[in-house]
């Protein structure tokens, strides 16, 4: 479904964005996997996706800086000649209730989350415009759209990427190409981890499905969205959160 497509995925050394990845070289496409800090990580996923018979590219860039998100863009188009999807999946959490919120764990959020995926699309409309095709799937949350307290700097943050998501899906819709975001609700990785017993069944109250999510629900998604089946669909933001969101 995904044959010989050239796929970036950022933060893809663990949780969700190594599903994802995992999941688009079953699919067949080749794969440019981003990492910041999990060099491990990446290496043993370089070898699972090289053992499913795609080729792929390992670049260590903290996307958050604007010259290491271009350089990873222009090296996926260099190896592979061409970028066909782009998941900004890349994201982290300092949370705080806001009258304790450092000023650097705001800007840090807000650098990253929001910040990190400007520069990738930045890098990457050029060569998509010019291709008269690309996906771009931004990696947003649920808490972009209900806030959460003690997530101040990351929900807004989501909220920019959905923004950014429905402006992007406008400015590029008439070049072929589909941005549409993912919210993702609680899904299990070393991010949801942190939570302590007491905070996770809260959120458990609230899911009418009754579990937590698992990264292949989001990756499942992600392919969809990536596939010529979802060709007709651009700026939504899907909610994968076991009716959380409702
Ligand atoms: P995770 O396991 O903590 O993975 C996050 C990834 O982001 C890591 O691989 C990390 O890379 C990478 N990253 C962080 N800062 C980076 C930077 N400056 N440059 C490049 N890579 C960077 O978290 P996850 O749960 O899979 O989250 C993936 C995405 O889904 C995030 O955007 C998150 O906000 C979103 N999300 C998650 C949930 C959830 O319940 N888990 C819910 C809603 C949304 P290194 O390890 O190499 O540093």
């Amino acid at each position: 479904m995904l044959k010989g497509k050239c796929a970036v995925v950022t933060g893809a050394a663990k949780g969700i964005g190594r599903s994802i990845a995992l999941k688009y070289a079953k699919l067949g496409a080749n794969l440019v996997i981003n990492y910041r800090s999990s060099e491990e990580e990446a290496i043993s996923l370089e070898k699972e996706l090289k053992e499913l018979g795609v080729e792929v590219l390992v670049v260590k860039a903290d996307i958050s800086n604007f010259n290491d998100a271009n350089n990873l863009i222009l090296m996926a188009k260099e190896r592979f000649g061409s970028v066909d999807i782009l998941v900004n999946n890349a994201g982290i959490t300092r949370d705080g209730l806001v009258m304790r919120m450092k000023e650097e764990d705001f800007d840090r959020v807000i650098e990253v989350n929001l910040k990190g995926v400007f520069n990738c699309i930045r890098a990457v409309t050029p060569i998509m415009v010019k291709q008269k095709s690309g996906k771009v799937i931004n990696m947003a949350s649920v808490v972009g759209i209900t806030g959460n307290a003690g997530q101040l700097n990351y929900c807004a943050a989501k909220a920019g990427v959905i923004g950014m998501t429905k402006s992007l899906a406008r400015e590029l819709g008439s070049r072929g190409i589909n941005v549409n975001a993912i919210a993702p609700g609680f899904i299990q990785t070393d991010m949801t981890n942190e939570l302590g017993e007491k905070a996770k069944d809260a959120v458990m109250a609230n899911i009418p499905l009754k579990r937590f999510g698992n990264v292949s629900d989001v990756a499942e998604l992600a392919a969809f969205l990536a596939s010529e089946s979802a060709s007709y669909i651009t700026g939504q933001i899907i909610s994968v959160d076991g009716g959380m969101s409702m």
